[in-house]
């Protein structure tokens, strides 16, 4: 039996470069037992993401519709998931020496990702504010340091967390904090399906993170 050890050995190219262990789906594809394609075959899907699709979603492979969204589901699940191996290390990242002594908030930056979980979309929006200590970032900053770790399978909790760690690790403020807002379409569109419902995620940090300072309520009064 063949066995599957991550995505760049099943996906010939142009999807060669993917690599994610496939764990959960390796044992549901695992009886699909397909041969490894040749290099003359290297454009051909995989047999697994057709049978995926057409076994468990109906998709009709020989309609004029479907023939060929094997093909874009990979290449969707690819670009979704871009930074699945980058620690934003790939992020041009610039600070700038500042003495303000100021919060700074940026408020309500979009963001999409896809729930680790279900392999389905979650979106909202994150706030970001923090107290600088000789050192600013471009504005525009936090909103692509939110969209690189949203480029992946990812957890809400744990995306918030990586942008902390990002945003910490290269601010070194006196205060960080983070808030993320996010409807999770595995919450709403399946399981318990309850549109509008939202999830919040709060981190802080420095002087956000002492409860009886005032920074929180700022911040806080601040993206109201
Ligand atoms: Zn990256
Ligand atoms: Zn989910």
């Amino acid at each position: 039996m063949q066995q599957f050890k991550n995505l760049g050995e099943v996906f010939p190219s142009p999807f060669r470069k993917v690599d994610i262990p496939l764990d959960e789906m390796e044992r549901d594809i695992r009886d699909v037992q397909r041969p490894m394609l040749s290099q003359d075959e290297k454009h051909e899907v995989p047999g697994c993401a057709e049978d995926l699709l057409a076994v468990y979603a109906g998709l009709d492979l020989n309609s004029e519709h479907g023939k060929d969204t094997p093909r874009r589901f990979l290449a969707m699940l690819n670009e979704l998931t871009s930074h699945k191996n980058c620690n934003g290390d790939c992020m041009k990242w610039k600070t700038f020496p500042e003495s303000v002594d100021q919060m700074i908030v940026v408020k309500k930056i979009p963001f999409y990702s896809v729930c680790n979980h279900h392999v389905i979309p979650f979106s909202g929006f994150a706030w970001v504010g923090y107290v600088p200590d000789g050192k600013v970032a471009g504005l525009s900053k936090f909103a692509r340091v939110l969209n690189h770790f949203a480029r992946k399978l990812q957890v809400q909790e744990v995306l918030t967390q990586e942008v902390v760690n990002f945003l910490e690790g290269h601010l070194k403020p006196k205060g960080l904090m983070v808030v993320t807002e996010a409807e999770h379409f595995c919450m709403t569109l399946r399981g318990a399906q309850v549109p509008g419902t939202t999830t919040r995620i709060v981190e802080t940090l420095g002087v956000f993170a002492d409860h009886s300072r005032t920074a929180k309520m700022e911040f806080l009064e601040a993206i109201k």
